[in-house]
């Protein structure tokens, strides 16, 4: 960021600058009354760089909390709605430029789907004889073992005793069943339910899916992780800016989320040997496109998003997110 923009910013933050370096702000932390000991930065122990050239990212360094990143401690700041979105926004397009580029590309994309997407939806007769989750105590009390708001129960359906999670495409129709069973030892724990599986012929479409895909803003950071829990769990954290992968990463997929020019992606995969081949995939496709962030969850000591015993743990991840480039 340029010092002007910096200061505008800063200006509409409410923060006061109390050293000017030449290249580095002193200011207070803004995530103090998070982070910091006594909630509070009355020493102010925060540096930003800025850049005249606007050819350097602004890099945060906090003495006290060790924040580094401008972007996602303004996602931490906006998610915890001490700013509204407009703040976010004038930092993007003021660190990165072509915002309203890639306002346009969005909008264009639905006309796109709409002819080349000729994928069968569920059928709706399927969906009624499902029994809603929201219905089965069984379903409820896993939601509530896997801290799931119950609320959340409300958008999926029951089969056989497991989840099964509708896969909505933007158009907010379903285009697949992704079936996940509760037991432990089974082998085939998650599949995609298919016509036979009710009796019937035929094949639901779409190879490109994301589960949540409907609801993301792209326009925001947005999370990619693995599971449908994973995105539920966010989602009861407060983060709603989430997708998940469902199992794999196909082309189509891959080209899906790029057909939405994202701003910036949270990479939040597990850390096992398969997400760290889904985390290159996305780098190795997107790194042009989008700002991408690698998440650690092992920071807080566990394993995916899912994991996440609170709020406070995921902004720890959240703040030591490594930026690619
Ligand atoms: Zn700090």
């Amino acid at each position: 960021m340029t010092r002007d923009s910096l200061y505008k910013l800063l200006q509409i933050l409410g923060i006061v600058v109390a050293r000017d370096d030449g290249e580095w702000l002193t200011i207070s932390c803004p995530l103090a009354y998070k982070f910091h000991l006594y909630r509070s930065d009355e020493h102010p122990s925060c540096g930003i760089s800025y850049d005249n050239t606007n050819s350097k990212r602004s890099v945060v360094n906090c003495f006290a909390c060790g924040s580094r990143d401008l972007l996602s401690v303004l996602t931490i700041l906006f998610y915890d709605k001490k700013i509204d979105y407009d703040i976010l926004r004038f930092y993007i397009e003021h660190e990165q430029g072509k915002a309203d580029a890639r306002e346009l590309n969005y909008v264009d994309i639905y006309e796109e789907t709409d002819d080349t997407n000729q994928a069968i939806p569920v059928y709706p007769q399927i969906l009624e004889c499902l029994l809603p989750a929201y219905k089965s105590v069984e379903i409820k009390r896993y939601f509530k073992q896997r801290r799931i708001n119950l609320n959340l129960t409300y958008n999926v359906y029951t089969w056989k005793g497991g989840v099964v999670f509708p896969i909505r495409d933007v158009d907010n129709k379903i285009y697949k069943l992704h079936y996940r069973s509760r037991s432990k030892n089974k082998k085939n724990r998650f599949f995609f339910l298919e016509p036979r599986h009710f009796g019937l012929s035929g094949k639901w479409g779409a190879k490109h899916l994301w589960y949540n895909i409907e609801n993301i803003d792209w326009t925001k950071p947005v999370f990619l992780v693995e599971g449908e829990f994973d995105v539920l769990r966010l989602i009861t954290l407060g983060i709603h800016n989430a997708i998940a992968c469902c199992g794999g990463i196909s082309k189509e997929q891959i080209q899906y989320l790029q057909s939405f020019s994202p701003i910036c992606l949270y990479l939040g995969f597990d850390s096992d040997l398969t997400g760290k081949k889904y985390t290159s995939k996305i780098i190795e496709h997107l790194r042009d496109l989008s700002t991408l962030y690698r998440l650690n969850w092992g920071v807080v000591g566990v394993k995916d998003a899912g994991d996440l015993k609170s709020r406070q743990d995921l902004d720890k991840v959240l703040k030591k997110a490594k930026i690619i480039s």
